[in-house]
């Protein structure tokens, strides 16, 4: 193998993980062959299954393999079978893991709606036609890790609960920055996300990314919104948005409302990318947004396109080979063009197919990108 291949470890998982995991594979064997680009792909265990064949959610000797790698990829963990385990034995924790070892601060989630599938939106067509919006939620700090934390009894008997938001400045600028640099790649529009009307962190959170703004990115047009009417603006304009960053607790909301204009669990990919090295190259985990689906498991039956999404947000982010990532999800496109349903995205009058031949007709629109 090249010294130079680009290392991808992939994990699974349980439940239709390994289904969908299996037709991304087929999607980057291809890109080796007809493309030649050089990947050296390891695969472990993570989540149920590492439990039960390992003894821990994600063992000591994967962890190393996935901070040694260029980028993971993720299937899903979790099902009723480990659902009475103890906190620290839930197939979760290998994600929770992987999340806090790697230190993945920045959560992507594209909302993309694909033109075949603009009616499966809740809302009108009008308004998801064509929308492609980048939500970048800052996902290590804020309100679900501040301290103070906890409940507590006061004197007279009464309850208290206390949860606190802190953001510091170089919180604030790592997570600015990821999202300046996505827009670059894209179009070049940022909206900041914050509270700065009732909350002191995120009157910090404006300054501080009008700063970094002034100094480094006068090229990307910035805004500023409040995250309650960002959330309004969602569902009222979505096309309005390129890069939305924003903190862990509103980026938490504002994603799911996001990705909800598109349609289904089964179509959405997702990044989490860590702090970048001195080579500029940052840890990263590409996983689908949906779990492990135990109610379709081992059907055939679950949409693959989540997935290999994820993988074509590697070959971009991780690997910086747009026109690959630009093949792959082409030829998503071109398969729902042309009417190929799996269940969870059926439409009337389209054809339902199972994971595989999903699977199939991605690969056959690839092959006749090089054709
Ligand atoms: P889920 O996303 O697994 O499923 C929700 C619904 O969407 C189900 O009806 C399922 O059949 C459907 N669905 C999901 N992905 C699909 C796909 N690719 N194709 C077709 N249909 C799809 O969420 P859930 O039911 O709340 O959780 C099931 C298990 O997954 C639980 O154990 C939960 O803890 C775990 N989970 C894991 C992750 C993860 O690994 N990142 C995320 C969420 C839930």
């Amino acid at each position: 193998m090249a010294t130079n291949a680009k290392t991808i470890l992939c994990l699974p998982g349980d439940g239709i993980g390994p289904e969908v995991m299996r037709e991304t594979r087929r999607v980057l064997d291809w890109l080796g062959k007809k493309r030649k680009v050089a990947f050296e792909v390891s695969e472990a265990l993570v989540g149920g299954c590492a439990l039960d064949k390992e003894g821990a959610p994600i063992s000591e000797a994967t962890m190393k393999t996935a901070l040694s790698v260029d980028a993971v990829l993720f299937g899903a963990v979790g099902g009723p079978k480990w659902d009475p385990n103890p906190f620290n034995m839930k197939p979760e924790r290998g994600l929770l893991r992987l999340r806090k070892d790697m230190d993945l601060f920045a959560n992507l989630r594209p909302a993309t709606v694909f033109d075949a599938l603009a009616e499966a939106s809740t809302l009108k067509l009008d308004v998801v036609k064509g929308i492609d919006v980048m939500v970048l939620r800052e996902l290590t700090g804020g309100v679900y890790f501040g301290e103070p934390r906890g409940i507590t009894t006061l004197p007279n008997g009464e309850r208290k609960g206390v949860n606190t938001q802190v953001y510091t400045t170089s919180e604030i600028i790592r997570i600015a920055e990821v999202g300046f640099e996505l827009a670059r790649k894209r179009r070049k529009k940022v909206h900041s996300v914050e509270k700065s009307n009732v909350m002191e962190s995120g009157v910090l959170w404006r300054e501080e990314v009008q700063k970094l703004h002034d100094a480094k990115y006068p090229d990307v047009e910035l805004h500023h919104m409040l995250a309650d009417n960002c959330a309004m603006q969602l569902v009222r304009n979505p096309r309005q948005f390129d890069v939305i960053v924003t903190d862990n607790l509103f980026g938490d909301m504002l994603s799911d409302v996001a990705s909800m204009l598109t349609g289904s669990l089964g179509m959405l990919p997702s990044a989490s990318l860590g702090a970048a090295d001195k080579y500029g190259r940052r840890k990263a985990l590409y996983e689908p947004v949906h779990g492990s689906a135990p109610d379709i498991a081992g059907k055939d039956a679950a949409n693959p396109l989540a997935t290999i999404l994820s993988a074509a947000m590697m070959l971009r982010y991780s690997f910086d080979l747009p026109a690959e990532a630009d093949m792959v999800e082409g030829a998503v496109k071109s398969v729902l063009d042309g009417g190929m349903r799996t269940a969870d995205i059926m439409q009337p009058g389209k054809a339902k197919v199972s994971t595989t031949v999903m699977g199939d007709a991605v690969i056959r629109e690839l092959d006749k990108l090089v054709a």
